[in-house]
């Protein structure tokens, strides 16, 4: 299987738009030691020939400009067709789910969610029935949490890629009604995902984690590469830059530092190559003149920057 990272930020990317925070100044002053990123999107693929996304973000169209192998393929018999075969969506977001909005263009695509994602997304938000104008335009596949389910392309066949996804937080976007609310299962909001390579290897992606359990715990020990939260160094980060706002807590991811932080919880991996991703703009560690930074490449930890890619 081949991963690419093809966005490493969290929401609003890396200088976000309306961030005048010490790190987005510097960038853009052109006097920060350390790389922008744009907002958090994977691409996996068992053939290196159809390719899944793993979220959709708004920043999908650079994101596939940018990788050859994403792009459409000289072929005289079809000017418009892509390698992009589907996208596993983990939560409703709107920086994991925009992207689908930017892939309407009648193309066949498989879409995987849990139901309760599925109907934010394709009941509650009438844009995008875009992207179910004609018959086998987007193809739902509900998935369970705990439960393996197998990655294929709208055709029907079979990609050799195999998931299973885990509970992770329980809050769905602001954007859902209390009504819809309701009606939802809150164990469905907020996933992360367990891929199973046909070479026996395995990933773990993991963008929003409110808590580290002893179960998350025993499944990253089984993984060959852990991709994990890093949206943010401390958990008022927000709170201290901005004046105001919520707890990294209280937006459903567990900080990368102090004693119940990330770096400490996850220091007793053994087994897989840890990798910080969805890295949100105010965090320390993107600057790589900084001692947090320094801090957690000494802890066996990387930090995942746009264009990286590996094989499993
Ligand atoms: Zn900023």
């Amino acid at each position: 299987m081949q991963v690419k990272i093809l966005g490493s930020a969290a929401g609003g990317g890396f200088p976000q738009w309306n961030c005048a925070c010490p790190n987005c100044r510097a960038l853009r002053a052109g006097k920060f030691r350390g790389k922008a990123r744009t907002q958090t999107q994977l691409a996996i693929s068992a053939d290196s020939t159809s390719w899944f996304l793993l979220g959709a973000s708004p920043d999908l169209r650079a994101q596939i400009e940018a990788t050859p192998e994403l792009c459409p393929r000289n072929n005289e018999n079809a000017t418009r067709q892509s390698p992009i075969a589907g996208a596993v969506l983990l939560n409703a977001d709107i920086d994991h789910v925009f992207g689908l909005l930017l892939l309407r263009e009648l193309q066949p695509l498989s879409a995987y969610a849990t139901e309760s994602v599925r109907r934010i997304i394709s009941e509650d938000n009438s844009m995008f029935a875009m992207l179910q104008r004609v018959p086998g335009q987007l193809t739902w596949t509900n998935f369970t949490p705990r439960k393996t389910f197998r990655l294929l392309a709208p055709s029907g066949e079979n990609s050799s890629l195999h998931c299973r996804a885990l509970s992770l937080g329980t809050h769905f976007p602001a954007y859902v009604s209390s009504q819809r609310r309701s009606e939802l299962a809150s164990g469905e909001a907020s996933l992360g995902l367990i891929v199973d390579s046909p070479s026996g290897k395995r990933l773990a992606y993991m963008p929003a984690v409110p808590k580290i359990t002893d179960e998350l715990l025993k499944e990253f020990n089984s993984v060959d590469v852990l991709l994990f939260d890093g949206t943010f160094w401390s958990d008022d980060e927000l709170m201290r830059i901005q004046g105001s706002g919520q707890t990294a807590q209280q937006m459903g991811h567990v900080a990368v530092s102090s004693p119940t932080g990330s770096l400490a919880q996850l220091a007793q991996l053994k087994r897989p190559r840890k990798i910080y991703i969805h890295i949100n703009n105010t965090n320390p560690m993107l600057n790589e003149a900084s001692p947090e930074h320094r801090q957690v490449r000494d802890a066996g930890w990387e930090i995942a920057e746009d264009g990286w890619q590996f094989d499993l």
